[in-house]
């Protein structure tokens, strides 16, 4: 097997600037050993994004930013801007994680402006989909996600599209608390997805990576990367530590590309 697989993790709100860069000192050494066909990228917290993107400049470890307004500038106390992300050379901007919309109450629309306001600076939107666990008892997983695709990716062109990615990561599957999901439910979901994308997009819905996230760790990971549509893992807990980190990667690494 030979395709290209995204994995990464997104901090939260855990490492400080030192501690993110002992962190990122250890994962570029690791990423030496890693196959060229996993991408790998780390979302840290915004004060630790200069440092880390110096960091990282000569490696192939993607920084990415865990959230972002959609104007370029403006009275909007606390936020950040593309323009801010773009200066100091982001790649890759996190759109709609759970926590966001839970907490801060962001919705659909709001992930749309982001989303183009990403795509206006060459950076690549990594927009988080995912159903709670009172629309997966209802039966309505299947709608609530169509419904988030098609608004999240609202007046894209095929051109865009194409540097979008979609993390899959269902609410109750998330954090501390999470159930992992069934391997066969996440084929089930991301098969699902990927004929979504295709009807929004045509042939270019067959190539937008489609990460899974929630309580991915070193004993499931085998499970859902060989899940075909699943193209990257997006990963909280189980890859704040290097060495955990590491096993996920060497354990991926033997099962594909050995
Ligand atoms: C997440 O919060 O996006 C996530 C995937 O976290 P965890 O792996 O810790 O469940």
């Amino acid at each position: 097997m030979n395709q290209k697989i995204w994995v990464g993790t997104n901090w939260k709100m855990t490492k400080t600037i030192s501690e993110g860069l002992a962190y990122t000192e250890e994962l570029v050494r690791i990423s030496k050993k890693v196959s060229n066909n996993i991408e790998l990228f780390i979302i840290p917290s915004y004060t630790a994004l200069t440092s880390i993107s110096e960091l990282t400049s000569q490696s192939r470890i993607h920084i990415g930013a865990q959230n972002m307004h959609w104007e370029d500038s403006g009275a909007y106390t606390g936020e950040i801007s593309p323009r801010m992300l773009d200066e100091i050379g982001i790649e890759i901007v996190e759109l709609g994680h759970s926590e966001r919309r839970q907490y801060y109450k962001e919705n659909d629309a709001d992930i749309n402006k982001k989303v183009h306001a990403a795509l206006r600076y060459d950076m690549k939107p990594l927009v988080c989909i995912g159903e709670n666990i009172v629309e997966k008892k209802n039966n309505i997983s299947k709608e609530t996600l169509a419904a988030q695709l098609k608004v999240c990716l609202k007046d894209l062109t095929k051109e865009e599209a194409s540097s979008v990615m979609i993390a899959y990561e269902p609410v109750w599957a998330i954090g501390e608390n999470g159930i992992p999901a069934d391997s066969g439910y996440v084929a089930e979901i991301h098969a699902f997805l990927r004929e979504e994308l295709i009807q929004l997009f045509g042939e270019v819905g067959s190539d937008i990576p489609l990460l899974y996230g929630g309580s991915v760790n070193h004993e499931n990971i085998i499970e859902y990367i060989d899940i075909v549509d699943v193209n990257g893992l997006f990963i909280g807990r189980s890859a704040w530590e290097t060495e955990r980190f590491e096993e996920i990667l060497r354990k991926l690494e033997n099962h594909l590309y050995n």
